[in-house]
């Protein structure tokens, strides 16, 4: 065993990530033999995509639909996340409330919890083992201006449907009981989230929309996606429906360079604990655990008793490029380490067995969006800001809806038909990102050693700026 939080002998960095590591990586299922017909035709076989089709299927079995993935099901976000099958909406509730009113929002937010309870129903129905566990969400703060901030979103969070059953606030004696954080002041807890092995969830509902009749083709990448149509290196696509579900690789499609800015996530887990550390840290749930840093870190403990823990790092590439099949950019190791030392002491004993790298979408105003042109018949889904677990479940039911021509309440919520300015060009893009982290570090180190209940101005000017907030 490796010591003080190093590389283990059996370190690797990439790919794709540790899930597939505990599971293994898949055979390709075979490419798009050539140019076809079908009704709909979907773009990215993560949860997006793979959601959408299972809606489809089950509500018209008859549909033809083929997904036109780049690599395998499941090779992007959607099997490299931190396993937080959270209830959070994906943005800034105000923003939705500007254009909708609070009352959508409550509405987004009320099947946001319904959406994690419909997750897992379908992972039963179907007999995916994709090591659920509902123990729910612990935001720490471990700063007084940390403390500020959560206890500040409180009242924020009740005027958009989160009632005092859904979030409670803990003081770092109540969080200690549940699980040990160095520094600890305080915390809030939300019952509406469950841990899942990320690769499990994914691959496994691939194999079931397999059975129900939706054609996989993987190895095949899209080049372009026009009205009724999808180009590919094997051949064109005709489809009555064009679903684009690329999340973070958006950016690689021609015309959509500036649409969703690929933000790297990264992330690194430990062997397994030995037990003393464990007896140190309490953690015995599997709740999942954030900071409440303004360079946030998310952390699962797994199922076999390691901790997984995930950052920003570094958290964009020039000209929106991402990572070759998972690996991290360099600094990016040190950085993640130094969060989980900071957070588990009592885990500094034990080496780190894997890192990798992925990309989540972000739109301008850091709001996602789903939409259904019915002129040209090119839907969409994503810019989930790294929340897309639990949103590509109810955004997969929308875009099922809005293809069906179904008048529910779901094609009425505030996300749906969403516009969204571009991002700048380069090089704005990459400082106005790099200056926004820059400014998270230097806020979050300043919030440290001052020990002030206030948020430091930097990060406040850097929201500002951004557009995050
Ligand atoms: C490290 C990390 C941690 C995260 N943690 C969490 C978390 O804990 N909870 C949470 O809610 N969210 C989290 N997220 C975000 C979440 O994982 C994503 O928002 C979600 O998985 C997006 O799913 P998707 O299907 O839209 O996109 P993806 O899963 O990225 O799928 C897109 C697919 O498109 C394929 N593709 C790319 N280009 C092409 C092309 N040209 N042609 C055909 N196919 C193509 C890719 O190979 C990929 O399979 C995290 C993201 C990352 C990167």
């Amino acid at each position: 065993m490796a010591s003080s939080l190093e590389k283990t002998s059996t370190f690797i960095d990439g790919e794709v990530s540790y899930w597939y590591r505990d599971i293994g990586l898949p055979a390709l299922r075979p490419a798009l033999p050539g140019a076809t017909s079908v009704d709909v035709a979907i773009v990215g076989g993560g949860l997006t995509g793979l959601w959408t089709a299972y809606y489809l299927k089950a509500a018209a079995p008859d549909l033809r639909i083929a997904i036109l993935e780049k690599e395998f099901a499941g090779f992007g976000a959607s099997g490299r996340n931190g396993g937080w099958l959270s209830a959070e909406p994906p943005g800034e509730p105000s923003r939705y409330a500007k254009t909708h009113g609070i009352g959508s929002v409550v509405r987004l937010q009320k099947a946001m919890f319904a959406a994690v309870d419909e997750v897992i129903r379908i992972l039963e129905l179907e007999g995916i083992d994709a090591q659920v566990r509902k123990d729910g969400l612990l935001h720490v703060a471990t700063t007084p201006s940390q403390r500020a901030r959560l206890a500040k979103r409180m009242p924020h969070l009740r005027m958009y449907g989160w009632s005092e059953r859904d979030l409670q606030w803990l003081d770092a004696a109540e969080l200690a009981e549940r699980v040990k954080i160095a520094g600890a002041v305080g915390a809030t807890y939300s019952p509406h989230c469950a841990r899942i092995q990320p690769a499990s969830l994914v691959r496994g509902l691939a194999a079931v929309v397999e059975r129900m009749g939706v054609a996989i083709y993987e190895g095949t990448e899209v080049t372009e996606v026009q009205p009724s149509r999808v180009v590919t290196r094997q051949g064109r696509v005709r489809a009555d429906f064009v679903i684009r579900a690329l999340e973070g690789f958006t950016a690689g499609l021609k015309g959509f360079k500036r649409t969703w800015l690929p933000m790297n996530s990264s992330m690194i887990v430990t062997e397994p604990l030995p037990a003393r550390a464990w007896d140190e840290i309490g953690w015995e749930g599997a709740e999942l655990v954030g900071d409440e840093a303004h360079g946030f870190a998310y952390c699962q403990r797994t199922r076999d008793g390691r901790i997984a823990l995930g950052g920003r790092a570094v958290p964009y590439r020039y000209g929106s490029r991402w990572d070759e099949r998972g690996q991290t950019m360099s600094g990016t190791f040190d950085q993640l380490r130094a969060q989980l030392a900071r957070l588990f002491p009592s885990a500094k004993a034990v080496g780190i067995e894997h890192a990798w790298a992925g990309v989540l979408g972000v739109p301008r105003d850091w709001c996602a969006s789903v939409g259904l042109d019915r002129d040209s018949g090119i839907g969409w889904a994503g810019g989930y800001v790294g929340h897309g677990v639990t949103s590509t479940n109810l955004a997969g039911r929308t875009l099922a809806d809005l293809v069906l021509e179904r008048d529910t309440d779901l094609v009425t919520l505030p996300w749906v038909g969403r516009r969204v300015r571009q991002w700048e060009m380069e090089p704005v893009r990459w400082l106005a990102v790099r200056g926004l982290y820059l400014a998270y570090a230097a806020a979050d180190r300043r919030e440290r050693a001052s020990g002030s209940a206030t948020s430091s101005l930097i990060a406040t000017v850097a929201d500002r700026v951004s557009g995050r907030r």
